[in-house]
């Protein structure tokens, strides 16, 4: 029998390369797909070798065309940081809506399932905690995270709008904080920040007082809840992620005995519009996908540390690293 194939945009990102991982691994044939904006080839170069791999460098905001049939798709192109969607806010935005209604009238065309990748973003600054699926959001529209927040509930509803009116077959994953090997050490994002920090011998910055918090799942745990909800009939959104929460101010000394550094923490003024607390409700999650997190945070930050120690000199010092400061508006 063929290979199934799939199309993953987002590629040459952290979740996108561990996807295409993944689906190699279960005997697909993929394609990448990734504008390299955020991304980098270094993270699917392994996978460039294979015959069963292929990579299209294309924006996904413009008319989208693969040869041939396909399966399945995946939509995980786009920023995904906060400082990301700050210094690329339109095409932030453009990649959510323009990409997402791309992506479905070629999932259309080649009668292939979409699963989209949503976030916990959607909830916004949640005022109803854990989060469940249920729960509508309360997102501010024109803050500086509006960008990401509005493009990606936009994505839900142009991604419903096709299952109830096209009956096209789609998937909705809300990912929560998720860690691990080949997140960019410089975009900005807690643990790459703290870890690049401790590396190389700086003093962790901790934004607000640090009581805020967050939950944090490993990559692996994500995509195996990924694949089962691809694969099962459930159109509605489903959280993944991992309910262990933790304030950010915890997560620092965690990082700083992890890294057995000798710096302190600092303290930063909060981000406007930085959600105070973030967990998610994995009810759903558990009941249709027979899901949870199996990997431990202090298992999952040990694998992640040994990654970013393989990282050269000049990864670690250079220049570009993402910070808030400038970018904070009140
Ligand atoms: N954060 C921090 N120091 C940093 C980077 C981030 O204290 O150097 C905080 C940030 O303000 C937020 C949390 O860590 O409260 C998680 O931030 P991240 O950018 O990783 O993702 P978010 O969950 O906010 O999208």
């Amino acid at each position: 029998m063929a290979k199934k194939t799939v199309l993953i945009t987002g590629a040459a990102g952290f979740l996108g390369s561990h996807l295409c991982d993944r689906f190699i691994k279960e005997g697909y044939r993929v394609l990448g797909m990734d504008n390299l904006i955020t991304g980098s080839l270094k993270n699917i170069e392994h996978l460039v070798k294979l015959g069963d791999f292929e990579f299209y460098e294309h924006d996904v905001s413009k008319f989208v065309h693969v040869p041939g049939e396909l399966d399945y798709i995946l939509h995980f192109a786009s920023p995904a940081s906060p400082i990301d969607y700050l210094k690329i806010p339109i095409q932030t935005l453009k990649v959510g809506s323009l990409g997402t209604h791309n992506l479905l009238g070629l999932a259309k065309a080649k009668n292939a399932r979409m699963l989209i990748a949503s976030t916990s973003e959607v909830y916004g600054d949640p005022t109803v905690h854990p989060q469940t699926e249920e729960y509508y959001g309360n997102v501010n529209p024109v803050g500086p995270r509006g960008v990401y927040d509005e493009a990606k509930r936009f994505q839900e509803a142009m991604t419903m709008a096709y299952h109830t009116y096209h009956g096209l077959e789609t998937r909705i994953v809300r990912i929560f904080n998720t860690y691990g090997p080949r997140m960019r050490l410089n975009d900005g994002r807690v643990l790459p920040a703290f870890i690049g920090q401790a590396l190389r011998g700086e003093d962790l910055t901790v934004f607000g007082d640090g009581s805020q918090t967050r939950s944090f799942c490993y990559v692996d745990d994500l995509i195996e809840g990924i694949y089962r909800l691809l694969l099962s009939d459930y159109a509605y959104p489903v959280n993944i992620g991992n309910p262990d929460e933790i304030t950010i101010g915890q997560f620092a000394e965690e990082i700083i005995k992890l890294t057995g550094t000798s710096q302190k923490v600092i303290y930063k003024p909060l981000p406007k519009d930085d959600p105070m607390q973030r967990q998610p409700n994995i009810d759903k999650a558990r009941e249709i996908l027979g899901w949870e997190p199996q990997v431990s945070r202090a298992e999952g930050l040990k694998i992640t540390y040994e990654y970013f120690k393989t990282l050269s000199e000049d990864e670690l010092f250079t220049k570009e690293h993402n910070t808030f400061e400038g970018y904070i508006r009140k």
